[in-house]
């Protein structure tokens, strides 16, 4: 028998899936948490009171709450139908492309990739586990060298993967996003990455390049 309050139900096929969900702090009755074991942000329904928060804090709004039964095979059978993926809702939602794989390095691979390259490098020091657009290549990366003409290699470290290594280089909060050359640090922009900071982080980055 489903109770008379609200069932929340996540489609799991698009949500996010980032420990940083906000729906978790949102929740006023701390019925959202961590689900470790798989990896995502669940809800104990035992613990919703109705209050409707959670399904207006989701930007993506994969969260639907029901009333009764059949609200729920209503939205079960939505979610099952639902034929997206959300790889392919990433583009849509924030304007990046899915995380190139390819551009990620390590405590192994930083001194080579990094420090001992010949070129300018920008290194995002990020976490594929924290948010959605963390597992993005965030803002787009060519966009970012709009205000100069510097040849620019893009690497991503992931801050828990390389914890002791991210913490004996000075690099303890994200996003990050650190300009190296030859060795040396160049700029350290220490801030949220958005779409709404773009232009503040093309000034900053052009100016840095620049420099050099
Ligand atoms: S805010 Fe993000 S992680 Fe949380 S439910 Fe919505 S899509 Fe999923
Ligand atoms: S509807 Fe309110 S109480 Fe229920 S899970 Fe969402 S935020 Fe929490």
């Amino acid at each position: 028998m489903i109770r008379s309050i609200m069932v929340i139900i996540i489609n799991y096929k698009v949500c996010d899936q980032g420990r940083g969900c906000p729906c978790i702090a949102a929740c006023p009755n701390d019925a959202w948490y961590w689900d470790e074991k798989n990896q995502r942000p669940a809800v104990n329904n035992s613990k919703c009171n109705d209050c409707g928060i959670c399904t207006k804090v989701c930007p993506a709004r994969v969260i639907s709450g029901a009333l009764d039964e059949e609200g729920v095979r209503k939205i079960k059978d939505e979610v099952d139908a639902d034929d997206r993926k959300r790889e392919l809702l990433f583009k849509e939602r924030f304007n990046v492309e899915p995380e190139d794989q390819s551009i990620v390095v390590d405590a192994s691979t930083f001194e080579d990739e990094v420090l001992k390259s010949k070129d300018i490098v920008i290194v995002d020091f990020w976490t594929p586990k924290f948010s959605a657009r963390c597992k993005n290549n965030t803002m787009m990366y060519s966009s970012l060298l709009a205000k100069t003409n510097k040849k620019v290699v893009f690497k991503k470290v992931d801050i828990l993967m390389n914890k002791d290594f991210c913490k004996k280089i000075g690099i303890t909060t994200i996003p990050a996003l650190v300009i190296y050359h030859k060795g040396k640090i160049i700029d350290y922009i220490a801030t949220k990455i958005g779409l709404a900071e773009e232009d503040q982080i093309k000034e900053r980055i052009a100016k840095a390049l620049n420099s050099i």
